[in-house]
C-alpha cells in the first residue's frame, strides 16, 4: 500500500480522499493555493504545500509546481480527484516518469477514451450501442450536411475535446446547419484549442443514466448499477439518483453485461463511468470519464461500498476487495449538489459563511468542506456541499430530502437548496416524469410565474 498520497484538488472531493487516506493509515499531503490556505483538507492533512496563485493555471493546474510538492514531502502517490487534471494524459504521464503512481488508470486508456470519437468507435466495436451520427470528426460544412441528412434533424455539434457542455450547438434543420458549425467550431477552438468536431443525432427528450465501474489489474470488472442525472442545467447536474425508477432489471443486466464485458476487453484499470442517454427503451453511450465522478456518493450510499477506497487499493496493484455477487442494491438514493449560486439567477455567491447548520440523522450523509467562518473564494467551481439521502424506496428517499433540505442552514451566502426543495415538491419530479431538457422548462416556467 501506499505510504503519502499527495491530493492534487480541494473542496470537498479533496476531503473526500484524504478521508478515505485516514481510514486506510495512510499519509496525506494537501496543496493549496494562496486563497485555499485555509481548506479544511489542507488542516486536517499531515502535511501541505502552497503550490501558486489563486487562478487555478498558477495552482491546481500546475504540472511542475505540483510534481515539486510530491518530490519535496516524498509522496508515493497522487490523487487527481475530479475536474483539474484528473484526465489529463500529459499529467500521469509525468507522474509515472517520475516513479510516483498516478492514482487512476493507464495513460494509454486517458487518452483513447478522452477523445470521445475514439471512445465511441472502440465501444461500438464491443457492442456497445452508440447515438448515430458522423463516424468521426467533420471535414467540411458539405460533410456535416450529408451526414445530418443521412442521421436526421435535429442534429448536435460537439467538439471531440470537449467537456463541461462546451462546444456543443443544435442544428434544428438544414437552415440553421452552417451557422451552428461554424459556431460549435468556433467555441471548441477557444475552449479546447482544437477547432474538431463531430456531429450527434440530438435526442428530443432522453434521461442521462450513467454505469460506475471498477476494474482491477487482475482483469476483475464489476458494476455498481446506475444514476440518473437528468436534472441538469446547461448540462451540468444537480441532482443525481440512483436506482433510476424507468429502467427494470432485466434492461439493467443487459446493459451492465455488455459494459462489464467491454472495459474488461479493454484492459481498462480504475474507477470509471460510462455516460449514456436513454430514449424510448434504448441506451445510447456519449462518453466514458475516467476519474472519479462528483455523484460516485451516490453508488456508495446504495451499496456501501467506499469506491475511493477501492480506487486507492487497486492504484497500488490488489485486487478488488469484493466480487459482483457481493454487491447488494438497498433502497433510493439521492443526491443534491448545493452551489454557491442565487437559486433564481444563478449568479455565482461568493463570500463568507456566517451561520452554518447541517442536516444529519439517518441516511442522511453530507459530503463538504465548508464550515462555520469559511470563506467561498470566487475562483473555483462553486460545489459547496452534496446532500445525499437515503431511504427505503424512492418516495421515502424524497420525504427525507426534504426534511434534510429544510434543517439546512447556509446564511451570509446564497445556495442552490431552496431550488432543490422545490423541485422535491414538483408533480412531475415525484412520478418521475422527466428528462435532460426538463428543468431548464421548469425554470423558465417559474420565471415567467415568479414563484420564488
Ligand atoms: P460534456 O463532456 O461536455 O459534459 P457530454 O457528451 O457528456 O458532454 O454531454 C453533456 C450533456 O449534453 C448530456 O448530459 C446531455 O444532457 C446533453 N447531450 C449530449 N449529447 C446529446 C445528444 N446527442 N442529444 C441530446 N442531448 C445531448
Amino acid at each position: 500500500m501506499f505510504n503519502k498520497v499527495l491530493i492534487a484538488n480541494r473542496g470537498e472531493i479533496a476531503l473526500r480522499i484524504l478521508r478515505a487516506c485516514k481510514q486506510m493509515g495512510i499519509k496525506t499531503v494537501a496543496v493549496h493555493s494562496v486563497a485555499d490556505a485555509n481548506l479544511m483538507h489542507v488542516r486536517l492533512a499531515d502535511e501541505s504545500v502552497c503550490i501558486g496563485p489563486n487562478q487555478s493555471s498558477g495552482s491546481y493546474l500546475n504540472i511542475a509546481s505540483i510534481l515539486s510538492a510530491a518530490e519535496l514531502t516524498g509522496a508515493d502517490a497522487i490523487h487527481p480527484g475530479v475536474g483539474f487534471l484528473s484526465e489529463n494524459a500529459r499529467f500521469a504521464e509525468i507522474v509515472q516518469e517520475h516513479g510516483i503512481k498516478f492514482i487512476g488508470p493507464d495513460v494509454e486508456h486517458l487518452i483513447s477514451m478522452g477523445d470521445k470519437i475514439i471512445a465511441k468507435t472502440t465501444m461500438a466495436k464491443m457492442g456497445v450501442p452508440v447515438v448515430i451520427g458522423s463516424d468521426g470528426s467533420l471535414e467540411s460544412v458539405d460533410q456535416a450536411r450529408e451526414t445530418a441528412e443521412r442521421s436526421g434533424y435535429p442534429v448536435l455539434f460537439k467538439a471531440v475535446n470537449g467537456g463541461g457542455g462546451k462546444g456543443m450547438k443544435v442544428a434544428n434543420c438544414e437552415a440553421d446547419l452552417e451557422q451552428a458549425y461554424n459556431m460549435a467550431k468556433a467555441e471548441a477552438k477557444a475552449n479546447f484549442g482544437n477547432d474538431a468536431v463531430y456531429m450527434e443525432r440530438y435526442l428530443a427528450q432522453p434521461r442521462h443514466i450513467e454505469f460506475q465501474i471498477i476494474a482491477d489489474s487482475y482483469g476483475n470488472v464489476v458494476h455498481l448499477g446506475e444514476r440518473d442525472c437528468s436534472i441538469q442545467r446547461n448540462h451540468q447536474k444537480l441532482i443525481e439518483e440512483s436506482p433510476c425508477m424507468i429502467i427494470d432489471n432485466p434492461t439493467r443486466d443487459k446493459i451492465t453485461h455488455t459494459i462489464v464485458e467491454a472495459v474488461r476487453s479493454i484492459g481498462y484499470v480504475g474507477v470509471g463511468t460510462l455516460e449514456f442517454l436513454y430514449e424510448n427503451g434504448q441506451f445510447f453511450f456519449m462518453e466514458m470519464n475516467t476519474r472519479l465522478q462528483v455523484e460516485h456518493s451516490v453508488s456508495e450510499e446504495l451499496t456501501g461500498i467506499d469506491i475511493v477506497r477501492e480506487q486507492i487499493r487497486i492504484a497500488a496493484g490488489n485486487k478488488l476487495s469484493f466480487r459482483q455477487e457481493d454487491v447488494r442494491f438497498s433502497g433510493h438514493v439521492m443526491e443534491f449538489r448545493i452551489n454557491a449560486e442565487n437559486p433564481q439567477s444563478f449568479m455565482p455567491s461568493p463570500g463568507r459563511i456566517t451561520e452554518l447548520h447541517f442536516p444529519a440523522g439517518i441516511d442522511v450523509r453530507v459530503d463538504s468542506h465548508v464550515y462555520d467562518g469559511y470563506v467561498v473564494p470566487p475562483y473555483y467551481d462553486s460545489l459547496v456541499a452534496k446532500i445525499v439521502v437515503k431511504g427505503s424506496d424512492r418516495n421515502e428517499c424524497i420525504s427525507r430530502g426534504r426534511a434534510a433540505l429544510d434543517e439546512l442552514i447556509i446564511d451570509g451566502i446564497q445556495n442552490t437548496a431552496p431550488l432543490h426543495r422545490q423541485i422535491l415538491d414538483d408533480p412531475d419530479f415525484i412520478n418521475g416524469d422527466f428528462n435532460i431538457h426538463w428543468l431548464k422548462r421548469w425554470i423558465d416556467r417559474r420565471t415567467d410565474h415568479s414563484v420564488l
